[in-house]
């Protein structure tokens, strides 16, 4: 049996802000990140951790919580109103969204330029053809987190455990770009009693489902990089959608929750936010 090597994510955050930390202090602006968020507990954690990387960059953040009764028209006014403004330079909405506003429409409203999570039907061709610039701050974290393995994709088994439009599928198109063998599951797997099977053949295992500890440790082939992109609060503690301890001793690397992609993530929300100020300087001022 072996015991992983933990892939530890508020590490290679802290080392990613001393790259962005260079380039922003060369700049002749700060650059402003607009957030939109909702009145849920797991929206107001996510913010916290937002504002704080911001304020230790020296990116302007401006937020607006939103109640969960807030309607569609009020939230693409808001985002409307930041696509004008010239002194935004990144939108970021949080996700899970109420269930009253259609995800996708609001998608098609954000700017491109400034849309610093990759939802624009403009990002998601360009991931199609493998020329993303600005990509899920997500699925950046999980490749970030593999590269750190130092383990090459390349003809590699990588199973991607969900399919949702902001982890599950920019992951699956980023580890096709790196021609890794991809496999994507999902409910249909699981009714089908095959997910099992899928896991144990993983090189690579990225699971972002939401749900406490599904993947059982000991699916996990001997060797396996595992990422769990999973947030659950089960009992008041925080875990993810593998089971940790026994997927540790037979991991190659693996990362916890807390402290894998969550920190890594929200470094990436900051990294986009620099890419879209510096797609703008390029490209000029985004057409409104
Ligand atoms: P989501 O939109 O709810 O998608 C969940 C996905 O999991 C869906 O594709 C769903 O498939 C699949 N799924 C659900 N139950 C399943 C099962 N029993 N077997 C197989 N597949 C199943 O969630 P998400 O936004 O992708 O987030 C997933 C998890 O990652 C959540 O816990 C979230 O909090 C966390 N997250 C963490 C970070 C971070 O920075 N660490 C960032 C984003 C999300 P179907 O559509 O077929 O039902």
């Amino acid at each position: 049996m072996t015991s992983s090597k933990i892939l530890d994510g508020r590490a290679i955050a802290q080392a990613i802000k001393h790259e962005l930390l260079r380039e922003l202090r060369a700049l002749p602006q700060r650059p402003t990140l607009a957030v939109l968020s909702f009145s849920t507990q797991t929206s107001e954690v996510y913010l916290r951790a937002q504002k704080e990387q911001a304020e230790s960059l020296g990116i302007l953040m401006r937020g607006q919580t939103a109640s969960g009764a807030v309607t569609q028209e009020e939230v693409e006014a808001v985002i409307q109103r930041w696509n004008d403004d010239p002194g935004i330079h990144g939108i970021f909405v949080h996700q899970p969204m109420p269930p009253q506003i259609d995800a996708q429409r609001l998608s098609t409203v954000i700017n491109p330029q400034k849309d610093i999570e990759g939802i624009h039907p403009q990002h998601s061709a360009r991931r199609f053809f493998a020329k993303a610039r600005i990509g899920s701050c997500t699925a950046l974290a999980v490749m970030r987190l593999i590269e750190e393995s130092g383990v090459s994709l390349e003809g590699k088994e990588a199973v991607v455990v969900g399919h949702s439009e902001i982890v599950g599928r920019p992951v699956s198109m980023l580890l096709l770009d790196q021609l890794a063998t991809t496999t994507v599951c999902h409910l249909g797997t699981t009714k089908a009693g095959r997910l099992e099977e899928h896991v144990r053949r993983a090189d690579v295992l990225v699971v972002a489902i939401g749900r406490p500890r599904l993947i059982k440790g000991a699916w996990i082939k001997p060797g396996a990089i595992v990422i769990d992109v999973g947030i659950n609060v089960v009992g008041g503690q925080v875990v993810g959608d593998v089971e940790f301890e026994a997927a540790t001793a037979r991991a190659a690397f693996i990362t916890p929750v807390p402290g894998g992609v969550g920190p890594v993530t929200v470094m990436m929300v900051m990294k986009n936010t620099l890419e879209a100020f510096k797609l703008q300087r390029a490209e000029g001022r985004p057409s409104p």
